[in-house]
């Protein structure tokens, strides 16, 4: 099967303790370390009469089914309104493009749309013109949107998992993703991947944005130019060691094991100059980089790893389920909270994030 029929976030919210809705508090703090850097583009945008003339164009790409995505959506429609004013011209009207995969719990984002749309006029006051969201559903590695079409696309801690597993992992076995006896082939087979689809990424949202639009992007990143470092593959490691755990009780097969490889990549930032200047089709304006620590909302928790289990849960279900099937997932899950809680116990972990602004050439 494809990556992108089985891929989704964990659905529903409410009740649904394993929801990515009610989950995703990390990538809430990551977003709002990031939106500086949006605040600055859409200001760097405020002198071009294209821009806000008529309806301003969003996007946002991997948005899941949360409220941080109609979040970012109202800081951004916020900042364009604050942008035109002091301007001295008239807001425009809005269009938000919510896009992420098929399987995506759309249906829970349009459930918190009244509310929504509620709070923006009631922030916004009588003057503000309207704003329309809606679906895109679809992969961001194909086209999405018609040709220049779009003002700002944003997408945040989504464009670091990769379009597919990358071919030629035969070697990474007993391991799930890069990790520190990973062969160096497969260290490569991943960066290679992560350099095609990056690539199409930016080839794509070329013909869709409009001259000079701007993209604004999130991803994990390293720090170090080694991918097995640490801050990358302790949560993947742990995740791999359960999965062991599991193998010697006999409940899950090694051939399994082996051939299981998680389809994502955090680039360093300079690998993403590189292939932003190789591709050519937008010139990287503003870049910047924070960290966050991941296990953060479990400061006040005594049960610590639980949290982090959760989010971690919420994201990665669908791949285990669909490749070890139904039966392992609660048990795979509780000997990583065992042994993300022991880790936690000594070490403190952070994820480092890099933003970057790009602008269609
Ligand atoms: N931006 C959201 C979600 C981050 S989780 C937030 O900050 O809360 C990453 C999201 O990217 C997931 O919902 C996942 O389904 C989506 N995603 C991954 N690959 C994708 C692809 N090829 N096309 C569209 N969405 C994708």
């Amino acid at each position: 099967m494809r990556l992108v029929d089985i891929l989704h976030m964990n659905s529903g919210s409410g009740d649904s303790n394993s929801s990515y809705a009610n989950n995703s508090l990390f990538t809430k703090i990551v977003m709002q370390k990031a939106a500086p850097l949006v605040k600055r583009t859409i200001k760097g945008m405020a002198n071009q009469d294209k821009f806000f003339d008529r309806c301003f164009m969003i996007a946002d790409l991997g948005c899941s089914s949360g409220m941080n995505t109609l979040l970012l959506a109202s800081d951004i429609i916020k900042t364009v309104h604050e942008a035109c004013q002091e301007n001295n011209r008239k807001t425009p009207q809005f269009q938000v493009c919510l896009n992420d995969l098929f399987g995506n719990d759309f249906n829970n984002l349009f459930k918190l749309l009244p509310n929504f749309y509620k709070t923006l006029r009631k922030d916004m006051g009588e003057k503000f013109g309207s704003c329309f969201v809606s679906a895109f559903p679809g992969s961001f590695y194909e086209r999405l949107f018609p040709n220049e079409s779009l003002h700002l696309v944003h997408s945040s801690y989504s464009v670091h998992w990769l379009s597919q597993v990358p071919e030629g992992l035969e070697n990474n076995k007993q391991n799930i993703y890069i990790a520190k006896t990973s062969p160096l082939d497969v260290l490569q087979a991943y960066g290679k991947q992560f350099q095609t689809d990056f690539t199409k990424f930016l080839q794509l949202r070329s013909e869709e944005l409009v001259h000079d639009g701007r993209m604004v992007i999130v991803f994990q990143s390293r720090s170090s130019l080694d991918p097995t470092n640490d801050e990358c593959s302790t949560l993947w490691e742990l995740l791999t060691m359960s999965l062991l755990e599991l193998l010697k009780e006999g409940l899950v097969l090694e051939s399994d094991i082996n051939s299981f490889n998680l389809p994502f990549y955090f680039p360093h930032g300079d690998e993403l100059r590189r292939i932003i200047e190789e591709d050519g089709s937008f010139s990287l304006d503003d870049m910047d980089i924070f960290e966050v620590d991941w296990d953060q909302h479990d400061i006040e928790c005594n049960n610590r790893g639980k949290k982090t289990t959760k989010s971690i849960r919420a994201v990665t279900e669908t791949l285990f389920t669909s490749h070890f099937g139904n039966s392992i997932i609660d048990m795979l899950f509780k000997k990583f909270e065992k042994k993300l809680a022991d880790y936690l116990a000594t070490k403190k972990t952070r994820h480092l994030c890099v933003v970057i602004s790009l602008i269609k050439k």
